[in-house]
């Protein structure tokens, strides 16, 4: 391959999205809207797309605000729950710690609440927008398998629905592929962090908590067996409940019918068994990688970072490293500016990854499964000051809803 000589023609001078989820499809809207091409390509076939779990789903509001902007949002507010509040709950006395809600922030946002939509119905809905915009290329069934760069753009060689392979070309290659990013293997990128030893197992049953006074989003302290209870939009409704297990049990045995069965009744007991109509073991990660760009490469969402899902910042944060990038690539197609503002990128979107999303996290985590006596009362004391205090309470909020973050990325030159 002729370094420099790849993008040959204005065919050629687009951007390659790798990842039809929830990034991949952000930034394509984004870049496609503004008059930019891209080619899109995702490994899932039209038929096995909406066959993939729901998965992830509270969205924050400045998340929202980046929905509407795309004319995303209102496709989704009629698929998904509004959340004004969450919940500190105590398990080991039944009782709520402290109640946040983002009343405190509206004068910060428009969009004063979590929509509970999950990840599916994102894709779902963005991917019915791209598939009909004449500027993107839509290819499922179509994994990227291996690239080249060179001093003007990127050969992709992409394997094809029928089995076979072909190349294209584009002026910058994106990495929205998720944790197993080939693109950050493949340019040798470390992926920095740590694996927990504890698995998450995701037990969804049809049973209405909130007759109990919980919200639709709860985190649960407990030193023995911490857990996070989300409800969700149907038909039919169901409730999530992510619990803690224990490191050294196998999966089978976790994943038992009457081993879920056992855990709910633990959590609330009850004369008839739950119906439990999902199950689902995952490891959690917290990992960055030590860096978000080599020459036309550039990483994005879970293919640059992943973390807990306590707090849910993952897609969001992935979302908010898509409007950013896009932002950018728009302006150096535009002749607006260099690639200085690819790096920008990545001391803006790392330098959060790194200092909020996974810090916060990982305290989000310690929180819930804080063992010593002592120190989960001196949390709990302080979680319920927070939400009292008019003024720490909405600092907090503009923390938790992820504003901050966006906050400090713009402050960063
Ligand atoms: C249990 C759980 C709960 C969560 N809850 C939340 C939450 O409430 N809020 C939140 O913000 N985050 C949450 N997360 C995290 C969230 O799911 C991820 O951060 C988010 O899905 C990342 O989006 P992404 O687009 O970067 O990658 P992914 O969602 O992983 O999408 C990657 C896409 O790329 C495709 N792909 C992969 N390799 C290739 C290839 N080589 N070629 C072409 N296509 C490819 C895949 O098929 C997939 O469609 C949760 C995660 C878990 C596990």
């Amino acid at each position: 391959m002729a370094a420099g000589g790849m993008v040959s023609s204005a065919k050629d001078n687009r951007v390659i999205v790798v990842g039809a989820g929830p990034v991949g499809l952000v930034l394509t809207l984004k870049l496609i809207q503004s008059g930019l091409p891209v080619t899109l390509l995702e490994t899932l076939t039209e038929a096995e797309f909406p066959k993939q779990m729901h998965r992830a789903g509270s969205n924050h509001p400045v998340t929202l605000e980046m929905f509407a902007e795309l004319g995303l949002y209102e496709r989704l507010e009629a698929r998904g729950l509004i959340a004004p509040t969450f919940q500190y709950w105590d398990r080991q006395h039944g009782k709520i710690i402290a109640e946040f809600d983002h009343a405190v922030i509206k004068d910060a946002t428009p969009y004063p609440f979590v929509l509970q939509c999950e990840r599916l119905k994102i894709c779902e809905e963005a991917l019915a927008m791209v598939a009909e915009h004449e500027l993107c290329d839509l290819r499922l069934g179509s994994p990227l398998v291996s690239f080249e760069q060179g001093a003007d753009g990127v050969d992709a060689r992409v394997g094809t629905p029928d089995g076979g392979q072909e190349t294209v070309r584009g002026r910058y290659l994106v990495s929205a592929e998720g944790a197993r990013s080939v693109v950050r293997k493949s340019l040798g990128i470390e992926f920095e962090g740590f694996t927990y030893p504890d698995r998450t197992i995701n037990i969804s049953v049809s049973y209405d908590f909130s007759k109990h006074g919980y919200s639709h989003r709860n985190y649960i302290s407990d030193p023995g067996e911490w857990m996070n209870l989300f409800h969700w939009k149907g038909p039919p409704d169901v409730w999530r409940v992510h619990f803690h297990t224990d490191p050294g049990a196998d999966e089978a045995s976790l994943l038992d019918r009457q081993n879920c069965q056992d855990m709910m009744q633990r959590f609330m007991p009850m004369d008839v068994p739950y119906d439990i109509v999902g199950t689902r073991l995952f490891t959690i990660h917290q990992r960055v990688a030590k860096s978000f760009r080599k020459g036309r490469a550039i990483l994005a969402g879970d293919a640059a970072h992943v973390n807990s899902p306590i707090g849910g910042m993952g897609m969001n944060s992935g979302v908010h490293d898509a409007m950013n990038l896009g932002d950018k690539l728009i302006r150096i197609f535009r002749g607006e500016g260099t690639e200085d503002l690819l790096d920008l990128y990545e001391r803006q979107r790392r330098t959060i990854a790194i200092e909020h999303t996974q810090a916060q996290t990982i305290s989000n985590k310690k929180l819930l499964t804080e063992a010593d006596p002592a120190v989960r009362q001196k949390n709990h004391d302080e979680l319920r000051r927070t939400a009292e205090d008019p003024k720490r309470a909405r600092e907090f909020m503009l923390r938790a809803s992820m504003i901050t973050s966006l906050q400090q990325a713009a402050a960063i030159g």
